[in-house]
């Protein structure tokens, strides 16, 4: 089996409180536990053979660690990557867009889950400006194609589909709205009725706009993206529940503490710190042979119980959204 993408968290730590991702009071892993930059690009290189060529660096909030991009630039350095990307809250981006640029970052997406600055200070804590000037300082430096991000929950976003429409024309990015999935306990309880099905959010897009054409973009597949031809922009779909993408998953994350997560809809994970910090090339290359076994074990299990989500207790910012 090959792994063509994996999402590397590099912090637990986010500068934000999204009130459906991150619990209230959560403890943080201490520094040392964290996976070095050498281990990561240990585990990066090391996967290569296996048909890697894309990563996604994340968190917890990425930019919150120190000298990202010094990741950035190792990770460009791997000869097989050809995608190095980073998903962000923006809150800092428009200090660290050049540099990252300079190193040799790709591109970014960059989380908004309301244009209104109340609304979003209510779901975040954060301040919206602070994001905007980060998204105008990444397409300045061209982090090109920029992705907005939007979580769509039910009852409190669900009516800002035609302003990202808009947004999406007016700041030249795509933007793509996600189903709020289970997992971990954010400040909220998960329930099927805060999911906002997208096929609906699609029909008022296309009922205002006229149709969406089917689109071409780069990015892990989770996304079905569609172009607005009367407006020129992207709009992209991931819908985890009300149309799990699992088929054919070659995708993997890397846990900021170093363990590898096989999916996002079960607790399955295997340490493999210790093999990075102790082990040798031969031994690296044995241990994710086994993984790729377990990853094909688990994508079969996943479908035979119908994409449901196991209990995924672990929350969105240890994992690495
Ligand atoms: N701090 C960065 C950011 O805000 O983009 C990266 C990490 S964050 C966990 C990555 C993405 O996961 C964000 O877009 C966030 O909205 C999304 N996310 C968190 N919890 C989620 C959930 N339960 N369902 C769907 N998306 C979720």
């Amino acid at each position: 089996m090959e792994i063509t993408y994996l999402r590397v968290s590099v912090t637990d730590k986010c500068n934000l409180k999204c009130f459906y991702c991150r619990p209230e009071g959560l403890e943080f892993f201490e520094k040392e536990k964290l996976l070095s930059f050498e281990e990561i690009a240990k585990f990066v290189r090391a996967l290569t053979k296996y048909g890697l060529r894309k990563v996604r660096i994340t968190g917890g909030e990425p930019l919150l660690r120190k000298d990202i991009h010094i990741l950035v630039r190792m990770l460009k350095e791997i000869d097989g990557v050809e995608d190095v990307s980073l998903t962000t809250n923006g809150i800092t981006l428009s200090k660290h867009a050049e540099i990252l640029k300079k190193n040799g970052l790709d591109r970014v997406n960059v989380s908004i889950d309301s244009l209104k600055p109340e609304l979003f200070y209510k779901m975040t804590k954060g301040n919206l400006e602070d994001v905007l000037e980060g998204l105008r300082e990444a397409k300045r430096v061209g982090l090109e194609p920029v992705k907005v991000n939007a979580v769509v929950i039910r009852g409190m976003n669900e009516d800002e589909a035609l302003d990202f429409v808009e947004f999406a024309r007016e700041y030249g990015v795509e933007v793509r709205f996600i189903e709020m999935m289970p997992l971990g306990q954010g400040l909220i309880q998960w329930d099927l009725d805060m999911v906002k099905p997208l096929d609906m959010i699609k029909r008022r897009i296309e009922e205002k706009y006229g149709k969406m054409v089917p689109s071409e973009s780069i990015g892990s597949g989770a996304a079905k993206v569609y172009e607005l031809p009367s407006l020129g922009v992207k709009i992209g779909f991931i819908t985890p529940i009300s149309n799990p993408f699992c088929d054919g998953c070659s995708k993997l994350r890397l846990t900021a503490e170093g363990s590898v997560k096989l999916c996002l809809r079960t607790d399955e994970e295997i340490p493999i710190k210790d093999v990075l910090r102790y082990g040798s090339e031969e031994e690296i290359d044995e241990f994710i042979r086994q993984i790729l076994i377990e990853k094909e074990r688990s994508n079969m299990e996943i479908q035979k119980s119908n994409y449901a989500f196991s209990e995924c207790r672990r929350v969105m910012t240890s994992i690495g959204g």
